[in-house]
């Protein structure tokens, strides 16, 4: 899938906004991604999650094995459930518990069993390398980690591939900085 694609359909169903914005960080942008709001259709989860397994089955041809997908609870989970779908395979997820994340509900990680960790969105990618961290305590492979946007600008590396169907970072300024506050205009806080 084309970078063009994707980003019609993230601006089709305002996932991707273009404005003057305050970030929970304070920065000021010209635009807003919300990935929940491309993750509400299904069968665009599903087109979406069906091009990064293309990528995948690409680079590493017959030697991709998956027995199971892994997601970081919460924005993770469609993007695993539609993986799974794709590829086959269960499609499991760890939680938030005491502000850590834990495997619950009796989900099973066996001893070399191999798991792609997916996640919709990479910023710093510590929930992933949590979630890496889950797989591999239980003997468990992972095999590569799936993403729809990293965002993290190759600040977040991991020991393992890394697929994503978008590299974009959005432009941030200091408020003091910023060109659209210097031409006059307000920016606004996007809904979290
Ligand atoms: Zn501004």
């Amino acid at each position: 899938m084309k970078q063009e694609e994707v980003f019609k359909i993230f601006r089709e169903t305002n996932a991707l906004l273009s404005g003057h914005f305050e970030l929970r960080s304070g920065l000021h942008s010209d635009q807003f991604f919300q990935c929940a709001l491309v993750l509400q259709y299904p069968q665009i989860a599903e087109k979406l999650c069906k091009a990064v397994v293309q990528k995948m089955r690409a680079e590493k041809g017959h030697t991709l094995k998956v027995d199971g997908v892994i997601s970081p609870a919460l924005g993770g989970i469609p993007v695993g459930h539609e993986l799974g779908r794709v590829l086959n395979v269960k499609a499991i997820f760890a939680e938030k518990q005491d502000n850590k994340l834990v495997l619950r509900r009796a989900f099973e990680i066996k001893p070399g069993q191999h798991f792609v960790v997916a996640e919709d969105v990479i910023t710093r990618g510590g929930r992933v390398q949590e979630t890496i961290d889950i797989v591999t305590a239980r003997g468990g492979i992972v095999e590569a980690v799936a993403v729809l946007v990293d965002r993290s600008g190759g600040r977040a590396s991991f020991k393992h591939p890394v697929f994503s169907l978008l590299q974009w970072e959005p432009q941030t300024w200091e408020p003091a900085n910023c060109p659209m506050c210097k031409q006059g205009s307000k920016a606004v806080h996007p809904g979290s």
